[in-house]
């Protein structure tokens, strides 16, 4: 048989995990599969704890909950998930249902009927966002595609599943900063792409806001990228032309006409103009380095308190 690890980062999913867990193992009983379940808790401050507890005494199939010490974010609880599966097939979904689990046969499905493929990925072909959002995720698909040397498909999300090579691949990038999506697509690998349209969240809400999404989406192309630096060495190049060519007419203009005092506007132009060139060149060179000084001090991605599987806890660091 053959096993099929599931990877459920939660935070604040209390009402949800419980209908997640009916919802998957319904789809898996009866097929040739054993399935692994991988809660990790991400420092829920609701009952997710509780919840997750009552799920993993259940004895239909492995499930293991991870409890971190901290919120961590999205990207350390699937790396700390990817830490701890032992399937054959390893897959990624959302506690809150708005990911179908029956789509999990679909990929396996996939797998079957492809052997040559390592990793199955859904796409939204269709969202249901409103218009700005959806703008903003265009332009910055464009944006970072042509920025970047690995690909990033567009509505591409982390409900996707992979073979254990891949997953041995995706440990072996072990930076601090993870952005998933372009971790996938560095990887590698032979992915087939599948349409899907995501349901409405169960219960709860999105933890993203517009802001956090334009962080993420900021910090994903300073990982992926080195084109924003060669942006502002191009600016400062331009900015040395023009200066040489005012210089000459300036040396010109003392030298056959005299100057009169003016040219107020001139020096307030100039001023503001290079010191707003020399602020964002800055500030572009500060968000590599801040990534270097994040990297340097090397620490863990995630933490976790306790550890359970199949309701038996395994690991509480207070009685280590
Ligand atoms: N999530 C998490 N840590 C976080 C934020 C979210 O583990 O800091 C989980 C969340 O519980 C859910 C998944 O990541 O299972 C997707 O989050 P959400 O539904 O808020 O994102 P959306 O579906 O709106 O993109
Ligand atoms: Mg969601």
């Amino acid at each position: 048989m053959e096993r099929v690890s599931v990877i459920v980062p939660c935070y604040n999913e209390e009402k949800n995990v419980e209908i997640f867990y009916k919802a998957i193992t319904e789809v898996f009983a009866g097929t040739d599969y054993e399935l692994e379940l991988v809660f990790v808790n991400d420092g829920s401050s609701d009952g997710t704890r509780e919840a997750l507890k009552r799920v993993s005494a259940n004895e239909d199939c492995l499930i293991k909950v991870l409890n971190f010490s901290r919120n961590f974010g999205k990207e350390s609880a699937m790396y700390a998930g990817f830490n701890n599966v032992t399937g054959e097939y390893t897959a990624v979904i959302d506690a809150d249902m708005q990911q179908d689990p029956k789509l999990l046969l679909t990929m396996l499905d996939a797998f079957k009927e492809e052997p040559d493929i390592d990793a199955v990925a859904f796409y939204q072909e269709a969202r249901k966002e409103n218009a700005v959002i959806r703008f903003f995720k265009n332009r910055f698909y464009r944006m970072i595609n042509s920025m970047s040397d690995v690909e990033f498909v567009s509505g591409a999300s982390d409900f996707r599943m992979f073979r254990r090579n891949v997953v041995e691949s995706i440990l072996k990038l072990s930076e601090k900063t993870r952005f998933s999506k372009g971790i996938f697509s560095w990887v590698g690998y032979n992915t087939r792409y599948l349409p899907y349209t995501a349901n409405e969240r169960m219960y709860g809400e999105s933890k993203w806001s517009f802001v956090k999404l334009v962080k993420y989406a900021l910090s994903g192309m300073v990982s992926f990228s080195t084109a924003p630096l060669n942006i502002a060495t191009f600016m400062g190049i331009l900015a040395s032309f023009a200066s040489i060519a005012y210089l000459l007419v300036v040396i010109i203009q003392k030298l056959f006409f005299g100057i009169a005092v003016e040219g107020y506007a001139t020096i307030v132009v100039l001023i503001l103009f290079l010191g707003g060139v020399q602020l964002l060149c800055l500030g572009i060179i500060g968000e590599y380095l801040a990534r270097v000084f994040i990297e340097a001090k090397n620490r863990p991605v995630y933490l976790v308190r306790d550890e359970y599987l199949n309701g038996k806890c395994e690991k509480d660091d207070r009685k280590a």
